[in-house]
């Protein structure tokens, strides 16, 4: 590329964090500006001063890819140590494994099937009059049947979106959500792990360069662009243009925090799924770094909601009947000349932190490009 440009940036997230680290080692300034009092966004992590445990401010973070460049990325900053995520389910005055698994199938329905046993059975659950299933729960009941969507899918999903799960998309649910074996490793990617000093550290060291400087509690305004050559955008889109269209829906969390003896849950995510429970999960977040050892223990009961106005975004909220106000959005941000959209609020996707990274290298070398050309 030519001539070094000012690259302005709004968040200090996983998203700007990496194309930051690719612009300032081509020879650009970068200024972030990050409203929190802290990097890396949504996976920022920080000791708890009482406990000692490395909480997971903005919820529980596994690290999982099948993205090799991605994972030797991240481990360039930060030693990643291993960490297999076992989840627990609470559903029916019983706990289960999840995902379901043949032990959670054997459990539910009190039986002693073989892999190939379980396959037939769940097979005969499924509901095979739904041919070309157009939503979430149509999508459930063609794979598992009635009985296991409504002890562990309609419950969690109605606290989690407050919607009908008719109305959500059966993408949601893309492959069979069952496995007829034993192993209960929540991801199956080839790469897992918990960096070892948190999230905010590797992302510290990713903005530690001498060609990036970086503004905490400091808002980037839409108006601010112009003092920019170009500006990545990794807040929400909607914002970017005064909510001019209307609000893109989001559903935000609400931490109930509080501390224990010990060991209180003996693992790191339990899931609660009925719906008569009015949280989701309960994160034991010193089971996040089982190499440590901490006498006290820090627990967030996790509740979902509405995203009112001033409320943290959360996931954005996709239903069946379409998205015509993201679409209007889109088509504002194609015309956009200087500014690039980012990362899970800029795009208004959820993405998992590997897909994030992904998306911000192909981003920033997309802007490369276009500029040598
Ligand atoms: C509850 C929850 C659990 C998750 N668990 C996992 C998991 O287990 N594994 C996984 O891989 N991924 C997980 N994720 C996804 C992960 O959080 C995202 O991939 C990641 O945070 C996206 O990074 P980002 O930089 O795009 O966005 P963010 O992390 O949201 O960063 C954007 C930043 O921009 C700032 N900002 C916004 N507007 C402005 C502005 N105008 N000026 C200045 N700053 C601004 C915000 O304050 C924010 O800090 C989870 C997400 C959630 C919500």
């Amino acid at each position: 590329m030519s001539e070094s440009m000012h690259i302005g940036m709004a968040g200090a997230g996983l998203s700007c964090a990496v194309i930051a680290r690719e612009l300032a080692e081509r020879g650009h300034r970068i200024t972030i500006h990050e409203t929190r009092p802290h990097v890396a966004g949504n996976c920022h992590t920080e000791r708890d001063a009482g406990s000692g445990v490395m909480v997971h401010v903005y919820g529980p973070h596994i690290f999982h890819t099948d993205d090799e460049e991605v994972w030797t990325l991240v481990n360039r900053y930060m030693d990643f140590k291993p960490y297999v995520n076992r989840v627990k389910a609470t559903a029916r005055g019983q706990v289960f494994s999840l995902p379901i698994n043949l032990h959670t199938i054997n459990q539910f329905f009190g039986k002693t099937f073989s892999p190939s046993e379980a396959r037939a059975f769940i097979e005969s659950q499924a509901d095979t009059t739904i041919t070309d299933p157009q939503s979430f729960e149509e999508q459930a009941l063609r794979f598992i049947g009635r009985e296991l969507y409504e002890a562990f899918f309609k419950g969690y999903t109605l606290k989690q979106w407050e919607v009908d799960p008719k109305r959500l998309p059966a993408s949601i649910l893309k492959r069979l959500p069952v496995r007829f074996n034993y192993n209960d490793n929540y991801f199956a990617h080839r790469f897992q792990g918990m960096p070892a000093e948190g999230y905010t550290v590797m992302v510290q060291r990713m903005l530690d360069h001498p060609n990036i400087i970086v503004h905490l509690g400091s808002a980037l305004r839409p108006a601010d662009v112009g003092q920019y050559d170009h500006v990545f955008w990794s807040g929400p889109l909607d914002a970017f243009y005064g909510h001019a269209e209307g609000r893109l829906p989001y559903r935000t969390l609400d931490f109930e925090r509080f501390e224990g003896e010990g060991d209180v849950q003996g693992c790191a995510v339990m899931n609660y799924n009925d719906v008569e429970v009015p949280y989701t999960r309960i994160t034991e977040h010193k089971h996040f770094a089982p190499w440590e050892e901490h006498a006290r223990s820090v627990c967030y009961r996790e509740f979902s909601r509405r995203c009112g106005e001033n409320d943290i975004p959360y996931y954005p909220v996709h239903l069946t009947e379409g998205d015509q106000l993201l679409q209007a959005y889109q088509a504002r941000a194609a015309r956009e000349q200087g500014v690039t959209f980012v990362g899970r609020l800029g795009t208004y996707r959820y993405m998992d932190m590997d897909v994030t990274i992904r998306a911000a290298l192909d981003a920033v070398r997309a802007f490369i490009n276009a500029r040598t050309a």
